[in-house]
């Protein structure tokens, strides 16, 4: 029988406390570099819209207020670059509330199709303005019935929609397509625009990452919109895929679980007071 050696346990004991102190230690540090980042970001983002602000309304104050077409054009301009900042504020809000977990999802059964159709409806002008047509495919569906957290996924589904109009071709066409298997629905918005080069397709989820940033901040983005719909699909145990060729378009998909006719209430009916 061979005896074993103490000091060689205490020392194993030692190695396996400072590599897991170590561990710690660099974690700790990567989120402080996290930390950092996020507010150098937030805050750059946050000047642009208030300089652009401040600028137009001192302007004002300094005597181009006596001009009514300059007056109304400046607090235009102030006022726009606000509601900029406003937006901002409420996606950063809910990123925030995603990534400490702090949203409950509320999961019943609600038609997708149906969901898709009333956000159509609510981007028609955005669409028409740059003449892109909208469809859901297969066309004689009448319902899909998912699984899901219905202003989550209703968020996802505007949020991906209207990229696909705003970064898609002029005279183009926006298709959300279902695609039904026992268990599940594949989701999929696709367009016909000029797609995203390779190089940035891994990144576009990072919260503030955009591929053009004159063209993002020229189409009202905040660069958070792709960030956010990540954390709400993984929020559904699910995952997000992007696939893109140049000018042949992108198609963003993802599967949510299929919900049976008997399986829940359409939504949650409210106890008797
Ligand atoms: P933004 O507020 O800039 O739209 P997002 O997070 O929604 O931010 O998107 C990040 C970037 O990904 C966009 O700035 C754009 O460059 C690119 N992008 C997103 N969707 C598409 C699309 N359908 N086609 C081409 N590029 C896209």
């Amino acid at each position: 029988i061979q005896e074993s050696n103490p000091m060689k346990t205490i020392n194993d004991e030692i190695f396996v406390y400072v590599t897991k102190k170590q561990k710690e230690i660099d974690e700790l540090k990567k989120l402080e570099l996290f930390r950092r980042e996020f507010l150098a970001d937030v805050s750059h983002e946050f000047k642009t819209p208030i300089f652009a602000a401040q600028g137009f309304i001192h302007t004002l104050l300094d005597g181009a207020m006596e001009d009514d077409n300059v007056r109304e054009r400046f607090l235009r301009k102030a006022a726009n670059n606000l509601d900029s900042l406003d937006v901002l504020v409420k996606d950063l809000l809910v990123l925030s509330q995603m990534e400490t977990g702090d949203i409950k999802m509320n999961m019943t059964r609600i038609d997708i199709r149906r969901m898709t159709i009333n956000i159509f409806s609510r981007l028609e002008n955005v669409a028409s303005q740059r003449n892109v047509s909208l469809r859901v495919k297969p066309e004689d569906l009448d319902a899909v019935w998912v699984m899901a957290d219905q202003d989550r996924m209703e968020q996802v589904m505007l949020n991906l929609i209207e990229n696909a109009i705003k970064y898609g071709n002029e005279n183009g066409k926006v298709i959300v397509h279902f695609s039904e298997t026992k268990k599940h629905v594949e989701i999929s918005v696709r367009d016909n625009g000029p797609g995203i080069p390779q190089e940035h397709l891994n990144r576009i989820f990072e919260r503030f990452y955009r591929v053009d940033k004159s063209r993002s901040k020229e189409r009202g983005g905040t660069g958070l919109g792709l960030a956010i719909v990540k954390h709400i699909i993984n929020a559904h145990d699910t995952k997000i895929a992007v696939l893109s060729k140049p000018d042949k378009g992108t198609t963003f998909s993802f599967k949510l679980e299929k919900a049976l006719i008997d399986q829940q209430p359409e939504k949650e009916t409210p106890d008797p007071a």
